[in-house]
């Protein structure tokens, strides 16, 4: 099999690479460094920009707003935004999996009022998932939606939701609508207006980066019951739909790709002891064995697309590309300490930092990824039940 790019796709690559860096300023960190306040603007610009272009929501239909582009040509944008630190900040979310969640299980009014503006880069959405007391065991959630009339009303409290003090204008939110049922079989997914009344959104700082997670509360939220996504109590197939979109949809490999690189550049050009560092072999030797697992990582990524275009549903994959994905960036991060030594610390506004502070920036944003869309654990467990057929642990 040929994962190999047609010329039209790397011509593509490069034009999106000079565009996009003409659109970043000086300095930018990328989504996790930023501070968010300065970091949000510049993500919508970049997003409005991009989909001016038509290159936004490219592989989507275009009576919702994309270009009805192919998947491979959407693998160069995932990985170029990855690469460039992902500025289309928080709406990549959209692209990746909110917008394909509702255009899979979505009434036609729904897709005709939310996906457009997803598509323009006008619109911020948070993913209002885990609770304090259901992370790994989503199912397990108890945030409740009681229907009245035409309208649900919730109660309850979301955590670790990424971007929702953007702030965000809608949230995507699971909530229980049926108490007494199974606990898979009682969830139910609502397209909720983040400036309802009875919301309250707390940010968290965190490691992850400035605005990165926040806390939400809801007290008698009044939602239509119109903005149900599928049918009651039948949310869970949407959600395990979702969240394979979510784990395959991050290019994270192009991050590592291109903290490799920039690692190279520097151990050719860093002399100590009278040799370039590239000249020693335990810096040469880290820097091939990150390599190898990135190319790896890559792989799997590309061979997730080409189930995808033929139709296949890649759960086992796409938990395997996840888990894989979150070991290559901070390997990546990894060969950077042990080819800088105790410099590549350094913060990056202080003196003699190398790679402009890449290395720690890298080794501590890229953490939380072991977390981040389900634990590696539990990606893991997901492989040995849908990848190798084993029974569900105890
Ligand atoms: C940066 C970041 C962004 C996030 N963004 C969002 C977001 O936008 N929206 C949202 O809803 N959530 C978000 N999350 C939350 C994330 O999905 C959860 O943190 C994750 O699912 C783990 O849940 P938990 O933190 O409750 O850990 P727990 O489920 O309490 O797990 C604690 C530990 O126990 C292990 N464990 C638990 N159960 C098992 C098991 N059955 N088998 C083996 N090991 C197990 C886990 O692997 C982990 O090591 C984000 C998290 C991070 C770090």
């Amino acid at each position: 099999m040929d994962f190999a790019f047609s010329a039209e796709q790397d011509e593509f690559r490069v034009q999106l690479r000079e565009f996009v860096r003409g659109l970043l300023p000086d300095g930018w960190r990328g989504l996790f460094g930023s501070n968010s306040e300065e970091m949000i603007p510049i993500t919508r610009a970049v997003c409005e920009a991009l989909a001016e272009r038509g290159w936004l929501a490219r592989a989507w239909p275009s009576e919702y707003g994309g270009g009805d582009g192919d998947l491979w040509t959407e693998m160069v944008l995932r990985e170029e935004m990855w690469a460039a630190g992902e500025p289309r900040g928080p709406q990549y979310m959209n692209l990746n999996y909110i917008g394909p969640m509702i255009m899979r299980f979505g009434t036609e009014e729904q897709k005709r009022t939310h996906l457009p503006p997803m598509a323009a880069g006008k619109v911020i959405w948070t993913q209002g998932f885990s609770e304090p007391g259901a992370g790994s065991d989503l199912a397990s959630l108890s945030t409740r939606a009681v229907r009245q009339g035409d309208e649900y009303v919730v109660t309850g409290q979301k955590i670790w939701n990424s971007y929702a003090n953007s702030p965000a204008d809608w949230c995507m939110l699971l909530v229980r609508t049926g108490p007494t049922e199974p606990k898979h079989a009682g969830i139910s997914i609502l397209l909720v207006d983040m400036r309802s009344p009875g919301i309250t959104v707390r940010p968290i700082r965190s490691m992850a980066g400035m605005g990165e997670i926040n806390e939400i509360f809801f007290e008698d939220v009044h939602v239509p019951a119109a903005n149900l996504l599928g049918k009651e109590n039948a949310g869970w197939p949407a959600i395990t739909f979702g969240l394979s979109f979510e784990r395959t949809g991050i290019a994270m490999h192009a991050r590592a790709g291109a903290m490799l690189e920039q690692l190279v550049d520097h151990a050719r050009e860093t002399v100590a002891d009278g040799e370039p560092l590239m000249a020693r072999n335990d810096v040469r030797r880290a820097i091939a064995r990150a390599y190898c697992d990135y190319r790896a990582a890559r792989l799997i990524s590309y061979r997730i697309t080409s189930m995808v275009e033929s139709g296949q549903d890649p759960v086992a994959e796409s938990s395997m590309a996840w888990v894989h994905g979150a070991t290559v960036v901070q390997k990546a991060a990894r060969a950077g300490v042990a080819v800088a030594g105790a410099s590549g610390a350094i913060l990056e506004d202080e003196p003699g930092a190398p790679m402009q502070g890449r290395i720690e920036r890298e080794w501590v944003e890229m953490l939380p990824m072991t977390i981040a869309g389900g634990t590696s654990d539990i990606q893991r467990s997901i492989v040995a039940r849908h990848g190798l057929g084993l029974p569900k642990a105890g």
